[in-house]
């Protein structure tokens, strides 16, 4: 088995074997956490005879030079934007961006999106990085989707540290220094630096499909079957698996 991904730049010795499983970063990692395995980076993937190429894109050439009889396509999802004025400003990022660069998330901070990721980023900037942040999401029930014990204790550490909570609230256009707001008919501005978007995920179903016909059989697992989480992903990769 080979895993190809393109994000680290760790370099692993090739093998030939006839599986090739490019992505599943996260449910690598989240293997190796479960099973206290000393090097989640990719060590104990070998000793398993899992191959690792980091730093690689799984490229159709690529993979078709692999002659690989199953292809098992990890490679995620990306953000989903909305169609709001402003949102190409050089102060907007998306979640993922912003936990990439939490240094350029600065002054007052606006997070446009009221689901667990929106609800999880902004108590981050606000609680660990000591930030003002404000959040915005459209319906009125916030981090609904993490469940109600993670939700509960998500909303009592937003109530706790955010500077501003809207719900029912939709965000109208964005400027340099401030969001435009709409709550039922009411328009009003939020302050904003820094505008961070947080309002969905879509598959790179596409992408992956680029490699389908290669080999004998192919299969999307994870966000770019479906977007889910951490056990979604682990738990599609496994059922591929194991009917391989
Ligand atoms: C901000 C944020 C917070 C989240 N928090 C949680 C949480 O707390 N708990 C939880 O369970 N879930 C959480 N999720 C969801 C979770 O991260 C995803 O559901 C999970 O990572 C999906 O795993 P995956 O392996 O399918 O894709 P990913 O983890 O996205 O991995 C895809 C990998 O494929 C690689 N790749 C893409 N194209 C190619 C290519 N052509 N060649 C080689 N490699 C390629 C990418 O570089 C990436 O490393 C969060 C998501 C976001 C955006």
């Amino acid at each position: 088995m080979k895993i190809l991904d393109q994000e680290s730049q760790r370099s692993w010795e090739r093998l030939t074997d006839a599986i090739h499983f490019y992505g599943a970063k996260a449910s690598l990692e989240f293997l190796a956490f479960s099973y206290h395995l000393p090097d989640k980076n990719g060590k104990w993937v070998e000793m398993l005879g899992v191959h690792v190429m980091p730093g690689t894109e799984a490229t159709p050439e690529l993979v078709k030079s692999l002659e690989p009889d199953v292809v098992l396509s990890g490679n995620g999802a990306r953000s989903k934007l909305p169609n709001i004025p402003g949102i190409d400003r050089a102060n907007v990022m998306t979640a993922i961006e912003a936990y990439k660069h939490p240094e350029k998330v600065t002054g007052r901070v606006v997070v446009i999106g009221g689901g667990e990721t929106g609800c999880d980023t902004a108590v981050y900037f606000a609680m660990d990085k000591g930030l003002d942040v404000t959040l915005i999401g459209r319906n009125r029930n916030l981090a609904k989707d993490a469940g109600p014990i993670a939700g509960s204790a998500l909303m009592k550490h937003l109530q706790e540290y955010a500077k501003g909570i809207y719900s029912g609230t939709a965000c109208t256009a964005i400027s340099g220094k401030s969001v435009t707001c709409e709550r039922y008919g009411d328009i009003f501005t939020v302050p904003a630096d820094t505008v961070i978007i947080a309002s969905g995920m879509e598959s790179l179903a596409e992408e992956g499909e680029q490699l389908r016909g290669i080999s004998a059989e192919f299969r999307r697992i994870g966000d770019s079957e479906k977007v889910g989480n951490v056990r979604t992903a682990v738990r599609q990769g496994y059922d591929a698996a194991v009917q391989i």
